[in-house]
């Protein structure tokens, strides 16, 4: 968990790759211990290898329709119901942009583990960009703020990027998109943003992320996430700039 003494906050790789990458697990991050950033294939397992139970999740956050980032919804749900640490009567609040209730039932057919959109164990708020949810945490965990950002990924569907403010941080997560303006509005005072490189369009790619890591203060930290390392180049020269690892963890 996050050390509210120094003020600093965990944040936990569960993969850096994207779905064409070989030897990374899919792109996804848990937050704080509580908040899960994407929901790719291996989210269960590797929740259970950090020890965090889905019932210590407050807040799901999907960025957008395509299988790398919500195959793993399927299996979460069905512990979220019927698991050992299943919901009871506290909630996990699960945000994305419009239509990905529907895609998520696609997934998982008629199960009842995909209760209604406002079961009170695991409400859906489906938002568009611009807007803002405000998340109270009753047990003390701290409150979290969300503010939804739609960015430039592909025309079929909305995607969304969040920037999350929690535990006294500012952290912007960029989910898939081109490089564009709104990569900028999510990065603007962040402590830290992960950013996608999925190596071109409808992704980031190198050059943009120089171009970001050159236009952004130092006092915001980049992790790149979603790319595929045999074409990674060497930045370890470069000052904020770090390559997210499968299963590491970071302080923010
Ligand atoms: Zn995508």
């Amino acid at each position: 968990m996050s050390d509210r003494a120094t003020g600093t906050l965990r944040l936990d790789c569960l993969g850096s790759g994207n779905a064409f990458s070989h030897g990374q697990y899919w792109s996804g991050f848990l937050l704080d211990g509580r908040i899960l950033l994407d929901c790719p294939p291996q989210t269960l397992a590797h929740l259970h290898k950090l020890d965090v139970t889905v019932d210590a999740l407050d807040l799901v956050l999907l960025t957008h329709q395509h299988a790398d980032h919500i195959l793993g919804m399927d299996l979460l749900l069905l512990e979220a119901t019927a698991g050992e640490s299943r919901r009871q009567d506290s909630s996990t609040r699960i945000v994305g942009p419009p239509g990905i209730y529907d895609r998520v039932r696609g997934i998982v057919g008629g199960s009842s583990r995909l209760p209604d959109r406002s079961d009170v164990r695991l409400p859906w708020s489906e938002q568009a960009g611009e807007t803002r949810i405000d998340v109270r945490v009753a047990d003390g965990g701290g409150d979290i703020g969300i503010e939804c950002v739609e960015v430039d990924h592909v025309p079929q569907f909305t995607s969304l990027g969040y920037r999350i403010r929690v535990g006294g941080k500012l952290v912007a997560y960029t989910g898939d998109t081109k490089i564009c303006d709104a990569v900028y509005e999510l990065a603007d005072g962040a402590d830290l943003l992960i950013a996608e490189c999925g190596g071109g369009p409808p992704h980031m790619d190198w050059p943009d992320i120089f171009a970001l890591r050159e236009a952004l203060p130092t006092s915001t930290a980049m992790l790149i996430t979603h790319y595929d390392r045999r074409r990674a180049p060497d930045v370890s020269a470069i000052d904020g700039l770090t390559l997210a690892e499968d299963f590491a963890s970071y302080e923010v």
